[in-house]
């Protein structure tokens, strides 16, 4: 077998035969030069800017570059802890979610590419009668929008994750939940490559390593960016950088009432299947699932300063163990393998903000918190068609940034957060 310094050099100097075949097995083409002019330019390369240029790639959308300040997937992207599910609680957001759920449902197919999805089901966990009040109120707005998700008591949660400990005798009793049948778990970085890839056939350039320094704007409309690798005109310019959002908006003078904080996680070292379900509680600022590797992939809630410094702090690990160890004693000997932080970008309603800014062609996703993974796939689609077409899509016509000027908010305070 070729040494690495072969495998590359056989890239440029190899047979036709065995350079076709290299080539195919490259996710996406390498990066060339930046153009002088492109008719889109999306600012981030995580799962949101990648599912954008995806999907404008399907419009038939040619002329497009994703511009990415490290590599492909460096952001919350490849730091989240994959959960998805539509179980929200305004009727906007739970419809929002619900396509973002079934494009995902079809995605692997769709994008050739085993994204490893498992539709577990979720399970929000109550420990009072207030959440289960909550909880049963969430249950019917989901309904009405066609949604699975039921209020279950105490012996169908034992039922559904025979190792969690429902036993009264301890700090946060557990009453009930509310179970999601079609929530689970994906493969975070195979989206962010599948998306990639997808984009990347249709023709789009995909640029790692090439941070947007300002944004042009001119006659109250976006002329172009500025990077580290020199200036490039741009018809349209999408934001997709989540947790950088304040700071990518306001190079073009475009204010988001967003504040970023960390977000922290930490794996287990493996364990035998013992968690086939998602669990989550609000009160107790936890959320666990296992992996199919066997470890278990485990979160709390926001750290409350803002900060942009990914680094993590021992009080989490602590308060998450403590929390952990009261829903599953059995892994009081688990070693923890590694922790992570990544930046959220969290909004004062708690749903995002999408679409149009007050600067003519500079369009913007952001307000994503700590549950933006989720929606990936129908922000790409909706987002390309705003592109496309210079027309909102209905579905995120509630999530603009107007909306704060115009007193609408969305408020998924308590049905987010913690709860992915
Ligand atoms: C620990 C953790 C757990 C989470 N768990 C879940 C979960 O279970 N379910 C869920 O739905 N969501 C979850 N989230 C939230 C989710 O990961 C994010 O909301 C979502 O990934 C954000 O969209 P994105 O993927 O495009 O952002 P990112 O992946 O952050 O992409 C933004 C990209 O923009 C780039 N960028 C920034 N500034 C510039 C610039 N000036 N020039 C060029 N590029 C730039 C960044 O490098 C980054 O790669 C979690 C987040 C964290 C941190």
């Amino acid at each position: 077998m070729a040494g690495r310094r072969g495998w590359k050099r056989s890239l440029t100097t190899g047979s036709p035969a065995m350079r076709d075949l290299l080539r195919k097995r490259r996710m996406w083409r390498g990066a060339g030069d930046l153009r002088d002019s492109y008719d889109v330019v999306i600012v981030g390369g995580g799962a949101h800017g990648l599912a954008t240029a995806y999907y404008l790639g399907q419009l038939g959308v040619r002329n497009v570059a994703v511009l990415e300040q490290g590599y492909i997937g460096s952001g919350a992207a490849g730091r989240n802890t994959t959960i998805l599910r539509s179980n929200y609680k305004t009727p906007e957001g739970a419809r929002f979610y619900d396509a973002s759920l079934k494009l995902y449902e079809r995605l692997s197919l769709e994008l050739g590419f085993n994204l490893l999805f498992s539709q577990c089901g979720h399970l929000t966990l109550a420990h009072s009668d207030r959440a289960m009040l909550v909880m049963a109120n969430r249950a019917e707005v989901n309904r009405i929008n066609g949604i699975d998700s039921r209020l279950v008591y105490t012996d169908e949660v034992k039922r559904l994750c025979p190792a969690l400990n429902v036993s009264p005798d301890v700090t946060y009793p557990i009453q009930g939940a509310l179970y999601h049948p079609p929530g689970g778990i994906i493969r975070h970085d195979a989206v962010v490559w599948g998306f990639a890839r997808g984009a990347d056939r249709a023709g789009v350039e995909i640029h790692p390593y090439t941070e947007v320094t300002g944004l042009e704007v001119a006659d109250g409309r976006v002329q172009g960016v500025h990077t580290n690798r020199g200036h490039v005109r741009a018809g349209q310019v999408v934001s997709a950088v989540a947790g950088w959002s304040t700071l990518v908006c306001a190079m073009a003078g475009v204010e988001l009432p967003i504040t970023t904080h960390i977000l922290q996680a930490c794996v287990t070292e493996p364990v035998k299947p013992l968690l086939d379900v998602v669990i989550v509680s609000s009160q107790m600022h936890a959320y666990l699932s296992q992996s199919d590797r066997g470890e278990f992939v485990m979160g709390a809630e926001i750290e409350p300063w803002t900060t942009y410094r990914m680094k993590g702090t021992l009080n989490f690990l602590q308060e998450l163990s403590r929390h952990t160890l009261e829903l599953f004693p059995q892994l009081q000997y688990a070693r923890v393998l590694r922790s992570w932080a990544g930046l959220c970008d969290i909004s004062p309603d708690y749903s995002p903000i999408l679409g149009v800014t007050e600067v003519e062609n500079f369009h913007v996703s952001a307000g994503w918190g700590t549950y933006g993974f989720k929606a990936a796939p129908i922000v790409g689609k909706t987002m390309a068609q705003l592109v496309a077409t210079g027309r909102t899509p209905d579905l995120i016509a509630p999530f603009t940034l107007q909306r704060f000027y115009e007193d609408r908010l969305v408020s998924e305070l308590g049905a987010a957060a913690v709860s992915h």
